[in-house]
């Protein structure tokens, strides 16, 4: 199968984050072809790791690629809406090319992760001792990046991606017939409020030279039922922020003001985090390796003045360990990653794991002094 295929194949089967099941599958059959010194699967639930070289002393350099698909935005079932299915068959193709060649010194772990779109895989593989046992030394990763030129190499070092959290507010009141609304007591003002008032924390809780967002992302009152005053609500946000004390700060400022809004109208609430994900910050050395491997390779390279404003779990592998995420351009015009028509553009396979390839080993030759 090549990679082009596989990706292809990868493409046509998307499930769902903690539910990779036959991706894994699919990846570990041709992993074994490709001759890798160790093959660790079930890492974390679905993930699987391939070890190339370890002969001879040296770092252990992790490339890191995405197993998961996202929820279809008009039903049931999953779709390949961030190009993960890219990102692993580049994670492939830099698979057979360490098979045939693989590091003489040290060695490279390309990792397949479970669950990144909910925040989770990252934390989760970190936790597992068969990851500890191979655990990296460092870690580099790549995303497609729609809007920029096809195959342009995107740097920064520092704060890449921001830091994001979940929050989850449920409002209780009372329910009674909707011609007696007084007898009950309706979530709706206070749900009205929470809306309103969230839109505007970073308005007045975050600084002209600070990043910070508060996204209202789902709301939900009662039933679609005219005879009944509800006694439910929920509200559903996202904060943004670039680094993880301010998100915490946001949502502490959040919880405040739901809290403060659900006494108010004498509602019971409670507030809940969820799928947190860390800044992801750049090592500044391992940035310089990637343009360097660009520069051989002749590719583009663009230094990005400011950090993305989406999060990655990758952050967490950068927390332990030096890491580095780059942009692969993906094309001014593909359509916007999670977006209904995004799909991963196969002129990047090739491009993606020359880039993976090459500063692999600009960072073996580093390692080895
Ligand atoms: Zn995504
Ligand atoms: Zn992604």
């Amino acid at each position: 199968m090549t990679i082009t295929e596989l990706r292809r194949t990868l493409h046509s089967m998307p499930e769902l984050s903690g539910a990779e099941a036959r991706t894994a599958a699919l990846l570990k059959g041709f992993l074994e072809t490709t001759g890798p010194s160790r093959l660790i699967p079930d890492i974390a639930g679905h993930g699987i790791a391939a070890l190339y070289g370890g002969g001879r002393p040296g770092p252990v350099i992790m490339v890191r690629c995405e197993l998961d698909a996202l929820p279809r935005p008009d039903g049931p079932g999953a779709y390949h809406g961030c190009g993960h299915d890219g990102h692993m068959a580049i994670a492939a193709g830099l698979a057979e090319r360490l098979g045939s060649s693989p590091p003489e010194r040290g060695s490279v772990l390309v990792l397949f992760q479970p669950a990144e779109e909910t925040g989770a895989g990252a934390a989760l593989v970190l936790a597992d001792r068969r990851f500890a046992a191979v655990m990296p030394d460092m870690a580099v990763a790549l995303h497609n990046i729609p809007g920029f030129p096809m195959g342009r190499i995107l740097l920064k070092a520092g704060v890449f991606a921001a830091a994001s959290t979940g929050i989850t507010v449920r409002l209780r009141g009372t329910r009674s017939h909707a011609g007696e609304p007084h007898k009950g007591n309706n979530p709706a003002m206070a749900m009205a409020q929470i809306i309103q008032t969230f839109s505007a924390v970073p308005q007045f809780s975050t600084g002209l030279n600070q990043f910070g967002k508060v996204t209202v992302v789902h709301a939900g009152l009662g039933a679609r039922a005219f005879g009944t005053s509800p006694d439910e609500a929920v509200v559903m946000a996202v904060i943004r922020a670039l680094d993880a004390g301010e998100t915490d700060r946001l949502y502490r400022r959040c919880e405040t003001l739901a809290t403060g809004i659900a006494a108010a109208f004498d509602l019971e609430v409670t507030v809940e985090g969820a799928e947190e994900f860390p800044p992801t910050v750049n090592d500044a050395g391992l940035t310089a390796a990637v343009e360097r491997a660009a520069g051989n390779l002749g590719m583009r390279v663009l230094v990005l003045d400011r950090p993305f404003p989406w999060s990655e779990d990758f952050g967490r592998f950068a927390e332990r360990v030096p890491g580095v995420l780059f942009g692969l351009g993906a094309g001014e015009d593909t359509a916007p990653l999670h977006g209904r028509d995004y799909r991963f553009p196969d002129e990047l396979l090739q491009t993606g794991t020359e880039i993976l390839l090459e500063t692999v080993r600009v960072l073996a030759r580093r390692g080895s002094g």
